[in-house]
């Protein structure tokens, strides 16, 4: 027997800086993205502090430990604290020239805020004194201190910052201080004192002075980080699983409070809201780590176009330090080139020089990413292909619905940063929770004097987000355009009074409940509901959308049925109409009278006279669609639904129709109760009302061929309609109804002396119908899949009724997702395989559509292309949805193929 080998040596720490690193990009799942990426950024010459990263399995041992640390890791990060000592040039806790470090936290997936960081860390009351002589600047090593004091304890202690918060108020008030950086060297010694008396109030011991344990203390707060209530929610928000924990990163510091020379900033590698390739963040200047975004002081653009943009009123970096600038603009094109995507960087300047702090992928809106990613294939950054796979589908959303109508009157009470595009209109609210408790019965506005972490909840149940401070790179900001949701931050008028609820701008006043309407593209918060107007869709859109057109496979279609619906859907890209629900088509006042009489009539020919009335209207339609669709296919279902649903409710309205037809209401009572079913979704419905009661059909096919006759002639080329039968189960069915088409299209190629073409088709919705797809499909030129009622029949499942108890399937991990969302793959999906197989054995050529919900879904949509159906079809403002994510099944199938 072979020796057993001894198992690959677990490490926990990973080196970085000066030029190399133990870890790389490619390690995020043990080192974190943070980790990883200044273990990158290293490897690639960038100025990093160096340090250590500690392997994120750590978080998992910690927990069921005890909340201990394995030995080996002690001994690791000593060593590796020895060899960072020595690229650094000073020693941890050394009284004259002590090393300041850093202690981040940093998961696989990244949770910006969510977690913790301790800065200054090594810092006593002796050391301080040792940093002050060496950095021969007192002022900075005591703002250090405090700035310490306060992290610790608010991190590892559990001290509440706001107490410190306080003290420094008062301090600042007492002195007739306004900023931070007014304080001298002594007001900030004098704070050291009070802040550390706090803590002995607070915690009942002093404010720990040994180096070391100040370095497993922040070790273990930031690991503990990872369960913080905040932190769990973000992660059950985005789908991270628990199990990945955080990995720790313990760096040198660099300090950007050492003076004007000085500065701590956050940055994109290009506009995140526009996609313009130009660098894009704030700096302060004399500040350090979080002063940026907590809106402390007002952060300054980093560009003379930034400022010129925001109207700022300080100087640029460009201006203020052209050399740090430059810097930044070569790191910055030295990052995109390397990782071929917009980073999104934290950086400190100290003395004139500039560090890496961070780097990520930088978060955008949609409109920002497909400028980006045609930018970039311009650029020879990156293929076609990749561009078409960065954008998310469904992000698209956002660009395609309408916007507000600039011409529209508006009272704008307020302008602000436009910090997320789009518009968005509700009633106001204070605070994350009412967001959520209002959010499932009315659009609401999140407006808060700045957002936080433990806001998303609300942000996420939100439409649109107003705050009243911070700027473009402030948590608001960043949050949503991640999320997609409008966003205007630090509009600085607004006086928003949390206990009122209620805010005052521009002698305004807006209560909560009220309606505003805030546009993020623009800044501006405006009173009331404003009117919209379709978007107008940007140059790189159409590119992106013209390489998706050279790549897809699958056609894509639109179910519609008014103009409307027809033009934009012919706007967007469609190629024809695959689902024409004409039970919508009667529901119009002049034509529900016609069609109730239809329903009341005592026997065919009273309905054939009532149905008289509706051909010329129905007619109509069609014309107008074939008109708009210029020869596109044009997939029409005959009447689909339960009659009874054209039927009044009310008796209000009972009364009217009776005095409409000049019959006594109770006759029409009695009719309705005659034809009111147990379960109508299962009922008497779709081809079986066309078998009962054929000139219903008779008609419809009547105007569908006059329809097709009158369009030729104007269109000049010929129109072929498709006649869809919904609901067949036989074969039978769809025989019958055919010899009545088939008569009303001779009688009109008689009547107009032309020859009618047409395709006649089935609605597979009936599991019986998948099964029996070979015999259906002798008679059926072309098959559609309705999903939505496949869904229903195949799970047993009415998709009205669902609703109660989907959400505790989903809980439970019974269902994946909604399968009226997202088709089920496995057993739908199966039914849909071997209708298509049966279906094309019956018929070679057999034309094959999907037109449920599921036709606008990503997920669905990489179904379809899987499986080789011809088309799907979508309701018109997802088909360019559709369209693009039809390019990237596409793409996919490719690349998996061997
Ligand atoms: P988060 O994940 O919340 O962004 P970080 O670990 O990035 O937390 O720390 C927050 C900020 O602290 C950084 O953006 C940076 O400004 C500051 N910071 C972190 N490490 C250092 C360091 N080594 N030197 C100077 N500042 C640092
Ligand atoms: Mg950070
Ligand atoms: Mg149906």
């Amino acid at each position: 027997m072979a020796k057993a080998r001894k198992p690959a040596k677990k490490r926990w720490v990973y080196r970085f800086g000066g030029g190399k690193a133990e870890g790389s990009a490619k390690m995020t799942d043990i080192l974190g993205g943070k980790g990883a990426n200044l273990a990158e950024m290293s490897r690639l010459g960038l100025p990093v502090p160096p340090g250590f990263t500690i392997a994120a399995p750590i978080c998992d041992w910690y927990f069921k430990h005890d909340k201990a640390f394995p030995a080996e890791l002690k001994k690791e990060a000593m060593a590796a604290l020895a060899v960072v000592e020595k690229a650094a040039g000073n020693k941890f806790g050394d009284r004259d020239s002590p090393l300041l470090l850093s202690v981040r936290s940093g998961a696989r997936a990244s949770m910006p805020g969510m977690m913790n960081t301790v800065l200054n860390l090594g810092l006593n009351d002796r050391t301080v004194e040792g940093l002050a002589r060496h950095s021969k600047d007192p002022r900075f090593a005591y703002d250090s201190y405090r700035r310490f004091i306060q992290m610790y304890s608010d991190v590892v202690l559990g001290v509440d910052n706001h107490l410190f918060e306080e003290i420094l108020e008062l301090h600042k008030e007492d002195r007739g201080l306004r900023l931070d950086t007014e304080l001298s060297a002594d007001d900030l010694r004098e704070l050291v004192e009070a802040y550390k008396a706090k803590v002995v109030e607070e915690v009942q011991r002093p404010f720990p002075q040994d180096p070391r344990e100040q370095l497993w203390g922040g070790i273990g707060a930031v690991i503990e980080s990872w369960n913080t209530p905040r932190a769990v929610t973000y992660r059950r928000l985005h789908h991270i699983p628990e199990e990945w924990g955080t990995a720790v990163t313990v760096q040198t510091m660099v300090f950007g409070n050492m003076g004007n020379d000085c500065a701590t900033g956050v940055a994109f590698t290009r506009d995140p809201a526009t996609g313009e390739n130009r660098l894009y963040g704030e700096y302060l200047v004399n500040a350090q780590g979080e002063d940026v975004v907590s809106g402390i002081r007002t952060p300054q653009p980093l560009t003379i176009a930034g400022r010129q943009r925001d109207g700022a009123k300080l100087p640029s970096m460009e201006e203020m330090m052209p050399d740090v600038f430059a810097q930044l603009e070569q790191v910055r094109r030295k990052l995109e080139r390397h990782y071929r995507d917009v980073q999104d960087i934290e950086f400190t300047v100290q003395k004139g020089r500039l560090y890496m702090l961070q780097t990520r992928t930088g978060k955008r809106s949609a409109r920002a990413a497909i400028r980006i990613a045609v930018d970039m294939v311009k650029e020879r950054l990156i293929t076609r292909d990749e561009a078409l796979q960065r954008i998310e589908p469904e992000s698209l959303d956002q660009l395609l619905h309408p916007m507000l109508d600039p011409k529209a009157p508006r009272t704008v009470i307020a302008r602000g940063l436009p910090a997320s595009p789009g518009a968005a209109s509700g009633v106001v609210v204070f605070t994350a929770d009412d967001a959520v408790a209002r959010s499932p019965r009315q659009r609401v506005l999140l407006v808060r004097l700045e957002t936080s972490p433990e806001d998303i909840h609300g942000m996420h149940a939100a439409k649109g987000i107003l705050t009243a401070r911070g700027g473009m790179t402030s948590h608001a900001a960043v949050v949503a355009r991640g999320m997609g949701r409008p966003c205007v931050a630090g509009a600085a008028d607004l006086r928003i009074d949390y206990i009122k609820h209620e805010f005052s701008s521009a002698g305004r006043v807006v209560k909560e409940g009220d309606v505003i309407t805030i546009d993020g593209t623009t800044g501006e918060v405006m009173l009331g509901e404003i009117a919209t107007v379709e978007p107008e869709l940007s140059d790189e859109f159409a590119t992106l959308m013209e390489w998706a057109e050279k790549t897809r496979r699958l056609g894509i279609r639109a179910n519609a049925e008014t103009p409307e619906d027809a033009t934009t859907a012919h706007r967007f890209g469609a190629e024809g109409i695959g689902l024409c629900r004409t039970e919508h088509m009667f529901f119009a006042h002049d034509r529900i009278i016609a069609m109730r009489e239809m329903i009341l009539a005592e026997d065919a020919k009273g309905r054939s006279a009532a149905l008289a009335k509706i051909l010329p209207m129905q007619r109509q339609d069609f014309i107008e669609l074939f008109r708009i669709m210029k020869g596109l296919p044009v997939a029409i279902r005959l009447l689909d639904p339960p009659l009874h649903e054209f039927l009044p409710n009310t008796d209000r309205e009972l009364a009217d129709l009776a005095a409409d037809l000049k019959v006594p209401v109770e006759d029409i009572r009695a009719r309705a109760v005659k034809l009111a079913e147990v379960n109508p979704m299962l009922g008497h419905r779709g081809c079986r009302l066309g078998i009962s009661h054929p000139e219903i059909y008779e008609m419809q096919a009547r105007a569908i061929f006059e329809a097709a006759h009158d369009a030729a002639k104007e269109l000049g080329e010929s129109v072929v309609p498709q006649i869809m039968i919904p609901l067949v189960a036989t074969k039978s069915e769809i025989d019958v109804l055919k010899t009545y088409i088939d008569k009303v299209a001779a009688d009109v190629g008689r009547e107009t002396k032309s020859k009618v073409r047409y395709k006649l088709g089935t609605m597979i919705e009936l599991p019986r119908a998948a099964l029996r797809a070979r015999e259906i499909a002798e008679t059926a030129e072309f098959f559609s899949f309705g999903t939505n009622d496949l869904t229903q029949t195949a799970f047993g499942l009415s998709r009205d009724d669902s609703g109660s108890f989907v959400k505790i399937y989903e809980a439970q991990k019974i269902i994946t997702h909604d399968p009226f969302a997202t088709l089920d793959i496995e057993g739908v999906g199966e039914l849909v395989q071997i209708a298509c197989e049966r279906g094309r054995k019956g018929r070679r050529n057999l034309e094959l559509g999907l037109c449920g919900e599921h036709g606008g879904d990503p997920a669905s949509i990489h179904f379809c292309e899987a499986i080789g159906l011809d088309y799907v079809s979508c309701s018109p403002y997802r088909v360019p949805i559709a369209r693009l994510a039809a390019a990237q099944a596409r793409l996919a199938r490719r690349e998996s193929a061997p």
